[in-house]
C-alpha cells in the first residue's frame, strides 16, 4: 500500500547530464510529456537560479502538475533533458523535497502525524530501519515549526485540511532538501494557514533553498514570487517575475478567460502594459 494515490513510476529515459561549473538549480531541456499518445507539456525549456521562491502560473489543465511529476520521474517523459544543480534527478533524489496535492493522498491510511512527518527522513535513515529518538525529535521540531506540535499522535485522518497540508510540509521539511516541489500548498486551507505556510518558504530561499510552488490566486503572485514559470502547455513566459508578470503575458496563458483575468489584472493595479 503507497499513501501516493495513483503515482506510476517511470523509467527514467533522460540522459546523464554533464556538470558545469555554475549550474542552474532547475535545468529542463525539451521536456515533452503525453498522457495516452495526447501531449500535455510541449518542448518544455527552463533555467532556474538558486534560492529563489517559484510561482508555477497556469489554467487548469496547463499541465502544472504534470511539470513538477515529470521534474521529479513521477511521469514517463516522451523526451527531454531535466537536472537538478547540473545532475540527473536520479542522482540528486535525496536533495529535492515534494508536497504532493492534498487530494493525490490517501489519508485514511492508518498513521499518526508524527509517523507522517517521519516518513519524511526515510530515504535518509533507510527504510525498515527503527526510527531512532533523535530524527523522532527533529519530527517534532518540524512539526512545532508548522504550528502542529499539538497534533503529533492524531491519526492523519482526524486533521482538517489545513493541518494536513501544514503536516506535510513538515514532511518535507525533516528532509532538510535543498529544492522544494508544492503543488498547490494553499489549496483549501484558511488565511493563517497560508500565510504560515509562506513565511516557512520565505524562510527556506533565505537558508539558499530553491522552492517551487504550483498557485492559482494572481492577486499574491507578485507579493509571494521571486521567479515565476507561466505555463500553458508551453512555457509562455519564465523569468524573474518583475519582468514576467505582464498584462500581455497573462492574456497569452489564461487566452480566453477574460473574466478571471480581467478581474485578476484589475486586482493587481498597476501591472505593466
Ligand atoms: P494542471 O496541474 O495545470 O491543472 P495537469 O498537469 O493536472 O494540469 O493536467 C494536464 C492535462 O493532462 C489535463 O488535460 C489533464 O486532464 C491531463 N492529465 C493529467 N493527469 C493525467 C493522467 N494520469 N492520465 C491522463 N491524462 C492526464
Amino acid at each position: 500500500m503507497d499513501i501516493l494515490k495513483n503515482h506510476n513510476q517511470s523509467t527514467n529515459k533522460q540522459g546523464a547530464g554533464s556538470p558545469t561549473a555554475n549550474p542552474p538549480a532547475l535545468f529542463v531541456r525539451d521536456l515533452t510529456v503525453a498522457y495516452n499518445r495526447k501531449p500535455v507539456l510541449w518542448d518544455i525549456d527552463l533555467d532556474v537560479p538558486s534560492a529563489v521562491v517559484a510561482g508555477i502560473v497556469g489554467p487548469n489543465g496547463a499541465g502544472k502538475s504534470t511539470l513538477i511529476k515529470a521534474i521529479l520521474d513521477l511521469v514517463p517523459h516522451t523526451s527531454g533533458n531535466v537536472e537538478i544543480f547540473g545532475r540527473p534527478y536520479k542522482e540528486q533524489r535525496l536533495i529535492v523535497g515534494y508536497v504532493p496535492q492534498r487530494e493525490s493522498v490517501d489519508w485514511t491510511y492508518p498513521i499518526t502525524a508524527l509517523e507522517l512527518v517521519a516518513m519524511g527522513l526515510y530515504r535518509k535513515i533507510g527504510w525498515f530501519k527503527p526510527v531512532t529518538a533523535r530524527y523522532r525529535e527533529r519530527a517534532r521540531e518540524a512539526m512545532d515549526q508548522v504550528g502542529m506540535a499539538d497534533f503529533a499522535d492524531r491519526q492523519i485522518s482526524r486533521l482538517s485540511g489545513g493541518q494536513q497540508q501544514r503536516i506535510f510540509l513538515a514532511r518535507a521539511l525533516v528532509q532538510d532538501a535543498s529544492m522544494y516541489f508544492m503543488d498547490e500548498p494553499f489549496a483549501g486551507v484558511d488565511a493563517s494557514t497560508e500565510e504560515a505556510i509562506m513565511a516557512i518558504l520565505q524562510e527556506l530561499r533565505e537558508q539558499g533553498k530553491t522552492v517551487f510552488v504550483v498557485h492559482h490566486d494572481l492577486e499574491t503572485v507578485r507579493r509571494y514570487f521571486d521567479h515565476l514559470i507561466m505555463l500553458n502547455m508551453r512555457v509562455v513566459a519564465a523569468g524573474a517575475c518583475s519582468e514576467v508578470f505582464t498584462e500581455e503575458n497573462l492574456r497569452r496563458t489564461y487566452g480566453g478567460r477574460l473574466t478571471l483575468l480581467d478581474r485578476a489584472v484589475d486586482a493587481i493595479g498597476g501591472i505593466k502594459p
